[in-house]
């Protein structure tokens, strides 16, 4: 197979030869830490263009390569020839998959699991259900449930994160909202192995979770992990157009808007982390901030790279699984980056992101508290504050 088959993959590495200059590399956080040409978005276009045409041949030192990129896209603002390198190097995974190369072993039991379990946690699927033990939780019920809260695999099941879930269907409580819950029949969304490249068990729970989503026939889902959010928004075909998929930073922010949320006085400083997935991969900026703004007493300071230039936390992609050294200096270098705004709190509204900057916190004995938007405000909005 050459790379012919995947055309988009080699159109971008074509536009990049054409170019070659090389603006993309000191933008990329993983070359800031391995500095080899080979992991900056040209040496990769360079080996995805020798590889279609059939000068090179895959190898684990290609796959090596290939699996060492976050997906985050912060070169592409840079790129010259505005490139998707990231969705190439998506595709390059799924190429080299596609030439018969074994996944890493690093990422064997991840995808194990998944096909095993349905989720990457090496969980049962009763455990889902664990995190709303002793909450007066509702479960999702066809045509009567309006607002479907998909939880996601990471929130549900790592335990050190199951404070935001239950945040939120506080917050849902508080502001008089309906919600409902898949709980142990909710399915993976899929978005581990896509971002693997492994097409096949991607389209195997897409198809799966898509029905019972869609079995609900809920006005809106939402969900408070962005690498959820961008899958379901932007990767199932035509679920968008069914159902409006709602981030729980978007969803919080109208509810705050429509007064069925007040938030109380919180004196402190923060600052806020974007989500790669949730920023330059769906442009949501504003509404977490609206968030936080709404809050009284409560201060945000933006960090230098922030919004469309905001840096990695290094826990996306597969990074952390086969590469945890490489993730933890990306994470590291990020929350030194929050520590010097002042802060007493990073902020952000993703599991993944809370994970990596909670590991960089722990791993330099840092003072400043890692938590989620939801858990912020649910700390802020007192029991009453969503009656009128
Ligand atoms: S997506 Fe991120 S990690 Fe990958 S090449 Fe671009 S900047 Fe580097
Ligand atoms: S900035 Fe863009 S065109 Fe230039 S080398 Fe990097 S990926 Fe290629």
């Amino acid at each position: 197979m050459t790379g012919s088959a995947f055309p988009d993959m080699l159109e971008v590495a074509e536009a990049c030869m054409k170019c070659r200059c090389g603006c993309c590399k000191d933008e990329c956080p993983m070359y800031s830490e391995m500095l080899e040409e080979t992991i900056s978005p040209k040496g990769r276009n360079i080996l995805i263009r020798g590889l279609s045409k059939g000068v090179l041949e895959p190898d684990e030192r290609a796959m090596r390569i290939a699996y060492s990129c976050l997906l985050c896209r912060r070169d592409e603002l840079s790129c010259s020839a505005k490139l998707k390198n990231a969705d190439a190097t998506e595709m390059f995974r799924e190429y080299l998959l596609s030439r018969g190369m074994p996944l890493l072993p690093e990422h064997e039991m991840l995808v194990k699991s998944l096909e095993n379990y349905g989720n990457p946690w090496q969980e049962p699927k009763s455990a889902r259900k664990r995190w709303v033990k002793g909450l007066d939780a509702s479960k999702a019920v066809p045509r009567r449930t309006d607002t479907l809260f998909y939880v996601g695999c990471t929130f549900a099941l790592d335990r050190t994160l199951q404070e935001s879930p239950r945040a939120l269907v506080s917050l849902m409580k508080k502001a008089g909202e309906g919600y409902g819950l898949l709980l142990e029949d909710e399915v993976c969304c899929g978005s581990t192995v896509k971002r693997l490249g492994h097409s096949r068990l991607y389209d195997k729970l897409r198809r799966e979770n898509d029905r019972r989503l869609r079995s609900i026939e809920a006005k809106r889902i939402v969900t408070a992990c962005s690498g959820c959010f961008k899958t379901l928004k932007q990767d199932y075909p035509g679920l968008t157009k069914d159902v409006e998929v709602l981030h729980a930073t978007e969803y919080l922010d109208s509810l705050v808007k429509e007064g069925k949320l007040r938030p109380g006085p919180l004196p402190m400083k923060v600052t806020y982390h974007d989500p790669c997935h949730l920023g330059r991969h769906a442009e949501v900026y504003d509404a977490p901030r609206r968030v936080l703004a709404s809050i009284p007493g409560l201060e945000l300071i933006e960090m230098k790279s922030s919004r469309e230039l905001a840096r990695c936390c290094g826990g996306g992609a597969g990074v952390k699984t086969a590469y945890p050294e490489i993730s933890l200096k990306v994470a590291v270098r990020r929350l030194k980056e929050a520590e010097r705004t002042g802060a007493a709190a990073l902020v952000t509204a993703c599991p993944f992101c809370v994970q990596s900057l909670r590991s960089a916190a722990s791993s330099t004995s840092s003072k400043l508290e890692v938590t989620e938007l939801s858990v912020l405000l649910d700390r802020a909005v007192r029991d009453n504050g969503g009656i009128r």
